[in-house]
């Protein structure tokens, strides 16, 4: 990173106490002086450096911060993985810095949008997710500023005053976008090579996204500060990221609870049996009782969605809510269709003899 380190530039160690600070800073700033050396624009520069550092790292507040983000490497923001929040109170903090007083000519960011598709089971459960795009990153060449290292301030545009609209002709004419500045009120004087001024260079640029359990389709997550960088000291714009979520082949979600159908043999639901259903968590054991009927909702309990923290009782979870569905057997002119039909036939005999329909029984006896 080619960003000035403030420990450096006041030649202290980053564990100097507040006094040591300002004795650096006022040590170096007799020593750079702009009264003693007119016109030297590598003294201007550190002068300057000086001055930013010092706001910086005299401010307990503004050090912590910047602490934080010399931990964390710079202002490579091409790396997510933390807090929107401590982003823009990075950028805050350096854009700050560089560029002093000149606040008026900031243009925030614009927003980035990304649609993050997962499964059923990762939205319900949450967790992090890798996401990685093309998109306009804070330009490592100048750390943002659009400022050669080393060069001349932007200053304010001579041709619109710095307003970045200038006014035409005539008593009625409009006010159009300044040609000179593109409309942001600032010249580079020293334009970064790599990004031509703007700050801003297209990258391939990565983050972290963590979505709570339970998340839901179409729910937006926010990263405040982490979309296109602002120019000129501008805030960066947000990354909004949309979550779309995977329809599941079997498992589909009702508030809190997860449903399913389960398939089971005419003979299954009569002998019960033990099968394997998918869960969110993966697929887990259920044991049909015999006798069951078509229709009949098995609960597996705690199986469902995590609640939201103020909602929590026990268990912390829904359910999934499993839906017999008794399978008809479909004959086939085959000769293995002709056995399972005598099967069938047996079994309805069988079943008259012992009386094994009830219900079925009670409804034929009436009169019609
Ligand atoms: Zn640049
Ligand atoms: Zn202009």
């Amino acid at each position: 990173m080619s960003q000035v380190d403030h420990y450096a530039v006041l030649g202290i160690d980053p564990s100097a106490s507040a006094e040591e600070v300002k004795k650096a800073f006022r040590r170096l700033t007799l020593e750079y002086h702009p009264d003693r050396h007119a016109g030297d624009a590598t003294a201007e520069e550190r002068y300057r450096q000086i001055n930013a550092a010092y706001e910086t790292l005299s401010d307990p507040a503004a050090r912590a911060r910047y602490d934080a983000q010399r931990r964390f490497g710079g202002l490579d923001l091409s790396r997510g993985g933390f807090d929107g929040q401590s982003a823009r109170d990075l950028l805050g903090n350096v854009f700050g810095d560089v560029f002093g007083t000149r606040r008026n000519q900031r243009r925030k960011g614009r927003d980035l949008r990304y649609t993050l598709t997962v499964d059923l089971p990762q939205a319900v459960l949450g967790g992090s997710f890798g996401i990685e795009f093309e998109a306009p990153g804070v330009c490592t060449g100048c750390n943002g500023s659009g400022t050669k290292p080393g060069g001349r301030a932007a200053e304010s545009c001579p041709n619109c005053g710095g307003r970045g609209e200038v006014k035409g002709e005539g008593m009625f004419a409009r006010r159009t976008r300044c040609g000179r500045c593109d409309g942001t009120g600032m010249i580079q004087l020293d334009a970064c090579g790599d990004c031509r001024g703007s700050g801003a260079r297209k990258q391939r640029r990565a983050f972290d996204v963590k979505l709570p359990p339970g998340t839901a389709a179409g729910a937006e997550r926010v990263l405040t500060g982490l979309g296109e960088p602002g120019r000129f000291g501008g805030e960066p714009g947000d990354l909004r990221i949309t979550v779309n979520v995977r329809p599941h082949p079997r498992l589909r979600r009702d508030g809190d609870d997860i449903r399913c159908e389960l398939a089971i043999s005419l003979t299954e639901a009569a002998l019960g049996t033990k099968v394997l259903v998918p869960t969110v968590d993966g697929e887990v054991e259920l044991e049909v009782p015999a006798g069951i009927r078509s229709g009949t909702k098995l609960r597996l309990r705690n199986k469902g969605v995590p609640l939201a923290e103020a909602a929590r009782r026990k268990p912390a979870r829904g359910d999934q809510l499993v839906e017999v569905v008794v399978e008809t057997p479909q004959l086939a002119a085959t000769p293995a269709g002709e056995r399972v039909r005598a099967a069938l036939v047996a079994l309805q005999t069988a079943c008259d003899e012992a009386g094994a329909l009830p219900r079925r029984a009670s409804e034929r006896s009436r009169p019609g």
